[in-house]
């Protein structure tokens, strides 16, 4: 199994000379089984990078199975840029959660972008195949030789996590996520219940976590920043090593890099954290993420 990351970018896409090593493109990984099946997690920006790679290297019709984490724009306006969409005999495949406050399944994600207020061409005038497939939270299905599980992670709309597993490899990505606090302070009524429901929260993440090959975590902030941005959904570089530490993960790899971070200031911060974790670290390798790189799980 291998992944590639097309998009490394959170929140809005930042092309231009301050990021151009690290990439501008938001949120999209693929993952590309042992045989082959083409796993997309999420479709920001990047995808549509991907969808030239597809159709320069002839790799078509394609079918494609895209998880999306969750609905955000950054994780999904690349969507109708996905130019497979307009191959024949292509088949896409979209899986998701429903949205529980609206009660959309995972084809509104697309359609919403796809009205003619925002989208010149409608779904009916695309030639491929397109399945929508609203996932079930905890369930585990096979695609081609992967098994994909997904799990509950905390941001302000529901966010699955991935597990791809295929052949003995594993790959997590969190998608948007930040640790989990108590939002009610110590002699709150409330507060040790909510303290309950986090760790069983947290013991669901986890386990879902648990001894991967590769865990790519979002990593949108320092922890000098993130008091000034909790609650906004997002975790920090200390918060991803202490998963990865936590969880028994073999590697580590730092993506959503924040939008005004130039390539300059993004490895000055991981240089940082770097320093401050090395006499914890062990085995466990960590990665900045850029746009095209690719890793191997052998
Ligand atoms: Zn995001
Ligand atoms: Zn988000």
């Amino acid at each position: 199994m291998k992944f590639i990351f097309w998009g490394v970018r959170g929140s809005i896409p930042s092309p231009g000379p301050r990021t151009a090593r690290y990439g501008g493109n938001t949120t999209c990984i693929e993952v590309r089984t042992d045989d082959d099946t083409l796993i997309v997690i999420d479709g920001g920006t990047g995808i549509f990078s991907l969808a030239q790679s597809l159709l320069q290297n002839k790799r078509t019709p394609v079918h494609a199975n895209i998880f999306i984490t969750h609905s955000h724009w950054d994780h999904i306006h690349g969507l109708p840029f996905f130019t497979p969409l307009f191959v024949r005999d292509s088949r896409v495949r979209l899986h998701g959660v429903t949205d529980p406050v609206t009660g959309n399944g995972i084809e509104h994600v697309m359609g919403v972008q796809l009205q003619n207020s925002y989208f010149p061409v409608s779904e009916t005038q695309m030639d491929a195949t397109i399945e929508y497939r609203t996932l079930t939270i905890g369930e585990a299905i096979q695609v081609g030789d992967a098994t994909v599980h997904n799990v509950v992670m905390n941001h302000p709309v529901t966010d699955l996590g991935y597990r791809i597993e295929c052949n003995g490899k594993s790959v997590f990505f969190t998608g948007d996520h930040e640790p989990h606090y108590n939002i009610h302070p110590a002699g709150h009524p409330e507060h040790a219940a909510y303290q309950q429901w986090m760790a069983e929260r947290n013991a669901a993440i986890d386990a879902t976590v648990q001894g991967v090959d590769a865990l790519i975590v979002d990593c949108s902030y320092t922890r000098e920043e993130y008091p000034a941005k909790q609650g906004w959904g997002h975790g920090t570089f200390d918060s991803a090593f202490s998963m990865a530490l936590r969880t028994g993960a073999k590697a580590l790899y730092c993506t959503h890099h924040e939008p005004t971070r130039s390539d300059d200031e993004l490895e000055a911060v991981f240089a940082d954290v770097m320093a401050r974790h090395a006499p914890l670290l062990g085995d466990l390798k960590v990665f900045l993420a850029y746009e095209g790189m690719e890793v191997l799980l052998t």
